[in-house]
């Protein structure tokens, strides 16, 4: 019985850049994988300095990371993307320099709704988010993580009736994890890759910041054969990806040999599960989950 799993991810290339490997395996085996994007990504900068700006005179950033969220989805497999099209907040160290109308100053209800909304329709039974701390602190990460859970809380509300004219019936997700695209384990597994193939390390200041007593991940999924997958959604984001980049400062062969996997964090489940896990299913059975949870004959 094929699962549904549910990625929301803040901006245009974040798809590709935490748990792509992950969404195209479990596209391969079959289930239903799909992509919540909530920003348009119009206030992000262009990263790679290969990227002809010149572009842009013409053709508006937002419209450039359409598509190439397009062309990432494309090389991921994803099964449906939903775009909730929120204004990008932008990168503040300061959250006090957010500006209004954007993602992370949406009341939380309202972007929650939105969100709840494709979570009744896709009635997944995983739901992958960001950590709360957002991963890194861009504004509209650590409000990924907030809308999500607002989101799943919402869609389980029967007394959230959602659209009034089309009301949805209530859905629950049977566990949440947050992506932790880099723990202390797999920066040092990297680094000592680097070293080991006789490359600089581009991982040691990194590593420098993390505490060795940092708890290990809940999840680890094996993934490297999707690596390429993931490399090849990376450089479809042309804007945003340098193909010579730090994206790429550890051989693949090097990576699959010291790190094959994705680390994930559980946040929350309702099945019973041991830890760490080597799937995201584990515990799961997606048919009894919608006996039990779902409405048989709808959706
Ligand atoms: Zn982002």
């Amino acid at each position: 019985m094929p699962a549904r799993i549910l990625f929301v991810h803040a901006h245009p290339d974040d798809e590709a850049s935490k748990g792509a490997a992950t969404a195209a395996r479990y596209v391969d085996e079959g289930h239903r994988v799909v992509l919540v994007s909530c920003t348009d990504g119009a206030a992000g900068e262009v990263l790679n300095p290969r990227f002809d700006t010149g572009l842009l005179d013409a053709v508006p950033l937002a419209r450039v990371r359409a598509d190439e969220l397009a062309a990432s989805v494309r090389a991921i497999g994803f099964t449906a993307t939903h775009r909730l099209g929120f204004a990008d907040s932008g990168w503040h160290e300061d959250p006090a320099d957010v500006p209004d109308g954007t993602f992370a100053r949406t009341p939380l209800d309202v972007a929650g709704a939105a969100l709840a909304a494709v979570v009744r329709a896709e009635r997944p039974h995983v739901v992958v988010t960001y950590p709360e701390d957002g991963g890194y602190p861009h504004p509209d990460h650590i409000m990924t993580h907030l809308v999500t859970m607002r989101g799943l809380a919402l869609a389980a509300d029967p007394a959230h009736t959602g659209d009034a004219a089309a009301p949805t019936a209530p859905w629950r997700v049977a566990k949440v994890y947050a992506g932790s695209a880099f723990p202390r384990e797999r920066i040092l597994a990297l680094h000592e890759a680097q070293l080991a193939v006789g490359i600089e390390s581009t991982h040691a200041e990194w590593l420098a910041t993390r505490r060795e007593d940092e708890p290990p991940p809940d999840a680890r999924v094996r993934c490297d054969a999707w690596f390429a997958r993931r490399d090849a959604a990376l450089r479809a984001h042309v804007s945003q990806v340098d193909p010579e980049g730090d994206w790429f400062d550890v051989p693949l062969a090097a990576e699959i040999a010291a790190y094959p996997w994705e680390p994930y964090q559980l946040l929350a489940s309702e099945v019973v599960t041991r830890l760490p896990e080597e799937d995201l299913l584990a515990g799961l059975d997606p048919d009894a989950w919608d006996a039990a949870v779902g409405q048989p004959g709808t959706g």
